[in-house]
């Protein structure tokens, strides 16, 4: 009855922008979370690709509780050692040179964008602030990032949108550059597609954008808000695609689980924000900081999560091409990259989602007739065993 009361609570006082399942988790452990009345259930939406290192992960609980015994809060009008410590191992581990850190996913696009325009503007002068991104993408829920998401979908109601943005349509370099005029400063683009339903870069179209940019003086701003973090088994997923972004943001996974973004680039970029520029009350602050550094710390050490990464990623993969052998009517596609999966179907899955949810396992349902598989980089061969068989039920049903 408690629970019966909170959730009509929760539903009264809560805007209504999230359609949620009638459960109130109250404790995670690893790739398990708990409901209110008991119930265990396997976490393969991982928050959304924000729990990298699966729930309560023993070192970032311990970097989080010794951070705010010491210090929560200071402001950006000071240094403070674990937004260094953090700064430096980031850097350390990119193309970058600097870094901006934020709260959010959005808020590390909105200082990429600023600094692009602000960009143009000091190196080629006034005039040159379009910013060409692909339909289909997805880059935050502020003004200037639903202006910059290809998909009318968020964007409808909230009119007028930021000018400036160009949509062209993904792996479509005829397109850029057909987009390209002499006001274009940048170029936006998410490495995979994520929200956009998993959609992966064809081969070679990375490294032609890099060329077409490189030639005509354009910024390459890669989001990696999703993919970022090891998500696809090496720590930024440029890394597979042999090339370098000239800014690069990052959220979701880069706190394990505690909001923070960022938004890195190289020197003679990053230069172009000066004192005043940009700035954030929160973003990097002690305790966010503390909780990143641990996050990351724990992915680079000695590259066993990332190599589990490839390895899992893998052994779903295969299981998933057998299902869509089993069941060619109702599964189009499998792909994605390291745990980034996507599995398509020929009807709308959220009757999937709710089904497997029943069972026991957390999936999400993306671009309509999509699931996405997005576990911690911990999970194992077990928890995928369970997946599977959860999955293989609920679709025999249905064919
Ligand atoms: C989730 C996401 C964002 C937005 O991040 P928020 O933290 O929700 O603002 C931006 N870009 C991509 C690629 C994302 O997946």
């Amino acid at each position: 009855m408690e629970i019966k009361k909170l959730l009509d609570e929760s539903n009264s006082y809560m805007m209504e922008t999230y359609k949620r399942f009638p459960v109130i988790f109250v404790k995670g452990r690893g790739m398990k979370l708990w409901s209110m009345d008991g119930k265990e259930y396997l976490d393969f939406m991982g928050g959304i690709a924000v729990n990298i290192l699966g729930h309560c992960h023993p070192k970032l609980v311990v970097a989080i509780q010794k951070q705010a015994q010491r210090l929560i809060h200071v402001s950006n009008f000071f240094h403070n050692d674990v937004q260094i410590k953090l700064a430096k191992l980031l850097l350390d581990h990119s193309f970058a040179d600097r870094v901006f850190f934020s709260n959010s996913g959005a808020e590390a696009n909105e200082a990429a964008i600023k600094l692009a325009r602000k960009h143009a503007k000091s190196v080629r002068g006034e005039g040159r602030s379009e910013i060409i991104t692909a339909l289909n993408s997805f880059h935050g829920r502020t003004i200037a990032t639903i202006s910059a998401t290809g998909q009318p979908r968020f964007q409808q109601g909230f009119e007028p949108l930021l000018p400036g943005f160009r949509h062209v349509p993904f792996n479509d370099v005829e397109s850029i550059k057909e987009a390209t005029t002499d006001k274009t400063c940048a170029i936006m683009l998410e490495p995979i597609q994520g929200e956009g339903g998993i959609r992966m870069p064809s081969p070679g179209f990375f490294k032609a954008v890099r060329k077409h940019c490189d030639e005509n003086g354009l910024l390459l701003m890669l989001d990696e808000v999703q993919t970022g973090m090891g998500r696809t088994g090496k720590l930024f997923a440029y890394e597979h695609l042999d090339f370098e972004p000239d800014i690069l943001t990052l959220a979701k996974g880069l706190g394990g689980g505690f909001p923070i973004g960022a938004t890195i680039a190289r020197e003679e970029i990053a230069k172009s924000f000066d004192y005043g520029s940009h700035g954030s009350t929160f973003g990097g602050n002690p305790l966010a900081c503390a909780a990143a550094l641990a996050t990351l710390e724990t992915i680079l050490e000695d590259g066993i999560l990332l190599g589990e990464c490839t390895r899992m990623g893998q052994i779903i993969m295969n299981k998933l091409i057998e299902l869509k052998d089993k069941f060619p009517n109702i599964i189009v596609d499998v792909r994605g990259k390291g745990l980034l999966l996507a599995m398509e179907l020929t009807r709308e899955c959220s009757q999937v989602v709710q089904a497997v949810f029943e069972r026991g396992v957390l999936i999400n349902c993306t671009s309509v007739n999509t699931l996405r598989f997005m576990p911690p980089l911990i999970v194992s061969e077990e928890d995928i065993a369970r997946l599977i068989d959860v999955l293989s039920e609920v679709l025999s049903r249905l064919s």
